[in-house]
């Protein structure tokens, strides 16, 4: 399963983004939690923002863990 890239110079087909930043910070407007996230195109490196909220996070069972 791919995206493509939504950058006009790249529409790159992308399997996979890059992890540039998971910072957990706390929302200036609600005080909320969240993982302030920011991926990344392989081909062009171009950036994406999105946010998760803490409560969105599941634990993955350890052995789910071992590829
Ligand atoms: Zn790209």
């Amino acid at each position: 399963m791919t995206i493509n890239c939504r950058n006009p110079r790249c529409n790159a087909p992308v399997e996979r983004l890059a992890l540039v930043q998971a910072n957990v910070t706390q929302t200036p407007e609600f005080g909320d939690w969240i993982v302030d996230l920011v991926l990344a195109c392989p081909a062009c490196g171009q950036q994406y923002a999105t946010a998760l909220a803490n409560a969105e996070l599941q634990p993955i069972p350890s052995e789910a863990n071992d590829d």
